[in-house]
C-alpha cells in the first residue's frame, strides 16, 4: 500500500497540518514543526502536541509523517560558529519530533561553502548526525539526496553511503529520495528502463533498507543540470513514467511519498493521478 501526501502548511500551529492533509485527500504528509526561515522558534506547547496527535487520529500514523527541518541548518558547515548554530538548531528539530511522537526527520545534508573538501564536509555531516542521535531517542535522521546545486553535498548515492558508513547507530539513519534532485543531479528517471537502472544503482550503493520516504517532484530543469526547481507532476523534464514506475513497485510501500510540487491547488488531482496508476 502507498502512503501519499504533500508538504502541507503548519501555519497557525503543527495541529493544523493533519487537517490540511485531510483536505487534499492525503494519507501521509510532511510539515515544518517550526518556522523554517528563522533560527529560533517558541517551543511546542502541550496543547499543540495533544491537538496534533488528536488531529492525526487513526488516519495518519507516525511512519507516514515526514517532518522537514529548517533550510537554514548546515550540518556540514566548514566554520565552527555556523556549525555550532546548526547543530543546536538540528537538535531542537529532533527534539520537536520526539515530543510529537514522530519517528523520522528529513533534512538536506549540508554544504561545504567551498571552504573545505567534499570528504571533510561528509565527515562533519556524519559527526553532526551522531551528536544529535546521541542526545535523542527514537527519531531516525533521514538524509535527503540533493540536486548538487552550489556546494550542496549528497548529490551522488556514493556520498550518502559514505555518510551512513560513518553513523554509529545505523538503525537511526535513513534516506529520502527526491525525484527532482535525483534527476537534475544526473540520474535519469524518464522511462521505466531508466528508473529501473537508477533505483537498482541506489539499492546497490545505499540500499532500499535505508529508504524512509520519497519526495515526488517533476523538474523544471533538465537531466544533470544540478539545479533544484520543482515542477508539477507530468509538467517537467521527468514526466509521468517515473511516478507510474514507483507506484507499481512494492519497494516504495509503507513510507511517506510526499509532493513538494509548486502548485498546492493541484495537490488533490496529483494525488488522484498517483492513485489511478497504483498497482
Ligand atoms: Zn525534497
Ligand atoms: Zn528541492
Amino acid at each position: 500500500m502507498k502512503w501519499i501526501g504533500a508538504h502541507v502548511s503548519a501555519s497557525g500551529g503543527v495541529q493544523n497540518a493533519p487537517q490540511n492533509a485531510k483536505a487534499i485527500g492525503a494519507n501521509a504528509f510532511a510539515l515544518f514543526t517550526k518556522n523554517q526561515r528563522q533560527w529560533n522558534a517558541p517551543p511546542l506547547t502541550a496543547e499543540g502536541i495533544t491537538a496534533f496527535q488528536t488531529n492525526c487520529g487513526e488516519e495518519f500514523s507516525t511512519g507516514h509523517i515526514l517532518p522537514h527541518d529548517s533550510y537554514l541548518i548546515n550540518l556540514g558547515h566548514p566554520e565552527p560558529e555556523g556549525l555550532e548554530k546548526s547543530r543546536s538548531a538540528f537538535l531542537d528539530e529532533m527534539q520537536r519530533c520526539e515530543q510529537l511522537g514522530l519517528d523520522r526527520l528529513n533534512f538536506h545534508p549540508g554544504s561545504h561553502l567551498r571552504k573545505c573538501t567534499e570528504d571533510e564536509c561528509v565527515a562533519t555531516i556524519a559527526e553532526s548526525i551522531n551528536i544529535a542521535l546521541s542526545k535523542t531517542n527514537g527519531v531516525i535522521a533521514v538524509i535527503e539526496n540533493t540536486a548538487g546545486q552550489g556546494s550542496n553535498m549528497g548529490y551522488r548515492f556514493e556520498q550518502i553511503a559514505q555518510m551512513i558508513e560513518l553513523i554509529e547507530d545505523k538503525s537511526r539513519v535513513g534516506v529520502c529520495i527526491d525525484t527532482c534532485h535525483t534527476f537534475t543531479s544526473g540520474y535519469d528517471l524518464r522511462t521505466t528502463e531508466a528508473c529501473a537502472a537508477t533505483f537498482d544503482e541506489f539499492d546497490r550503493i545505499v540500499g532500499f533498507n535505508y529508504l524512509k520516504g520519497m519526495h515526488f517532484n517533476d523538474s523544471k530543469k533538465d537531466l544533470g543540470t544540478r539545479v533544484d526547481r520543482h515542477h508539477s507532476l507530468g509538467e517537467g523534464f521527468i514526466g509521468l513514467d517515473c511516478f507510474r514506475y514507483i507506484m507499481a513497485d512494492d519497494r516504495f510501500n509503507d513510507m511517506p511519498l510526499i509532493l513538494e510540487t509548486p502548485d498546492p491547488a493541484r495537490w488533490p488531482e496529483e494525488i488522484k493521478l498517483l492513485r489511478n496508476v497504483e498497482r
